[in-house]
């Protein structure tokens, strides 16, 4: 495992992640060790070096080839936890897809003949071994000796060990359009050591997970930690979209860690104030000036501005999914339903009070429907973080809004600030303004003084 040679060519700005520990023999080198995120600053003649910056600001020579270029996940292929996991298919589909024949080849599908159970089918001499594995008091097994608490943990045991098998599982015959997910974080430079980072006490509880405080080669970070190898794929997503994303104003994605077992952590930066909502609720008007308020609006839509400007559709943005930093810095965070533009989604789980009335009836999600949501953004940070529609019963929230309905100003909102929410709500997407607009206006009314 010694550095390769190769002849990259990277930009200014490029971000890299060290392979190896680089110690550096002149005064010009940049020591460094693996894991080290470097930026390059200059591009020099001789390809094999570069002049980098590391994240504490100090600046020299770095040899191209002891790092990996950092990138975007890929979105074209499907990143899976369970690349090996083929779902329904039959006996005779499994084997032909384990065809031509290599011991140790393996897949997973569903049981055909009994529902609920899975089948490992294994390549082994030249024939294809089928095992059930049984599904019992929410335990997988083989030979009812070894138990299991998921897919992944099986598949991780009996590649350690044949177990009795024919064979141990040599290598998945991936899913068609599958991505083994660990696979393509390494690739692009988002795998992190789970050995650097060490996780410490509970700071939230998300739907899916806890959210902890931890600590990776000494920077305070967030952790979300997500147990179950299901709710773990849909996370995949969610860290996925986030390597593609760079913005002051965008919660930092640091890495993710795959494990074998399927948790998943996500690691990004620590926001130390929480979430914006409760930010508002806990200290209220006596604490919190109009100053600070418009601050936090202009923040949140100069990374609604990079989202659009990117073409991603975020579809959650509201206060609760806001966090502030120690510096008072607001960022947008929660990517989770966050998706490249001209996507479809499944309505069920909207939440309405944020939802323009496009998207929640015909499923038009657009960067306009994200600027609907920032007008009630508005809204809950202008009220301290009050539940938007007060008094109105959830159901009769969108037939008044599709007849016009707008919410009055909250109390002590400057009208400057309410003329920009109610073009949010505009009923026409086509007419609603853009980010671009919105940022243009709230900075006019920040130069001016206007919000006083
Ligand atoms: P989430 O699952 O992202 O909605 O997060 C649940 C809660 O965990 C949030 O409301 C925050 O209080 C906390 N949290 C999430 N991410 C961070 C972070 N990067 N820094 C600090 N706290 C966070």
């Amino acid at each position: 495992d010694s550095p390769i040679q190769g002849t990259p060519s990277w930009p200014r700005g490029t971000e890299c992640m060290a392979k190896y520990n680089f110690k550096g023999t002149t005064e010009q080198d940049l020591p460094f060790n693996k894991g080290d995120v470097l930026t390059i600053i200059v591009v020099t003649k001789d390809p094999n070096w570069y002049k980098a910056k590391n994240t504490a600001g100090r600046e020299g020579t770095i040899p191209a080839n002891y790092v990996q270029k950092r990138e975007g996940v890929k979105q074209g292929g499907k990143l899976s936890l369970m690349p090996w996991f083929h779902g329904k298919i039959t006996r005779e589909q499994a084997e032909s897809l384990l065809i031509p024949p290599e011991t140790g080849l393996f897949l997973v599908r569903e049981s055909t003949n009994y529902p609920g159970d899975y089948t490992l089918c294994v390549s082994c001499d030249g024939k294809v071994e089928h095992y059930r594995i049984v599904y019992k008091e929410g335990q997988l097994s083989i030979d009812e000796d070894e138990f299991f608490e998921n897919l992944m943990q099986l598949v991780e045991h009996y590649t350690k060990d044949a177990d009795g098998l024919c064979t141990k599982l040599i290598k998945p015959k991936l899913e068609e359009g599958t991505v083994a997910a660990q696979d393509e974080f390494s690739r692009s430079g988002w795998a992190l050591n789970r050995k650097e980072l060490n996780i410490q006490q509970s700071i939230g509880k998300g739907e899916f997970g806890d959210v902890k405080v931890g600590d990776y080669r000494g920077t305070k970070v967030a952790v979300k930690c997500i147990k179950h190898d299901a709710t773990a794929q849909a996370f995949i997503a969610e860290a996925s979209v986030m390597t593609q994303l760079r913005h002051n104003n965008l919660v930092q994605l640091i890495g993710v860690i795959v494990e074998e077992t399927g948790s998943l952590f996500i690691v990004s930066e620590y926001m130390a104030k929480g979430s914006l909502v409760d930010y508002l609720r806990s200290r209220g008007r006596t604490v919190i000036f109009g100053d600070c308020l418009l601050k936090f609006s202009l923040d949140v839509c100069e990374a609604m501005e990079y989202l659009e400007a990117n073409n991603f559709v975020h579809r959650d943005l509201a206060a609760r999914n806001v966090l502030v930093s120690d510096e008072n810095i607001a960022k947008v965070s929660d990517f989770g339903l966050t998706k490249e533009a001209s996507s479809n989604q499944d309505t069920a789980k909207l939440p309405i009070k944020w939802t323009s009335p496009e998207a929640l009836r015909e499923k038009k999600f657009s960067t306009k429907s994200d600027v609907w949501s920032y007008g009630i953004l508005l809204w809950e940070i202008y009220s301290f973080g009050r539940v938007p529609y007060p008094r109105i019963p959830l159901k009769e929230v969108v037939p008044r809004v599709e007849k016009g309905y707008k919410m009055d100003a909250p109390d002590g909102c400057p009208e400057v600030v309410y003329e920009v929410m109610k073009q949010c709500w505009t009923l026409d997407p086509l007419v609603r303004p853009r980010f671009r607009v919105l940022r243009e206006k709230l900075h006019h009314i920040l130069a001016k003084e206007l919000y006083l």
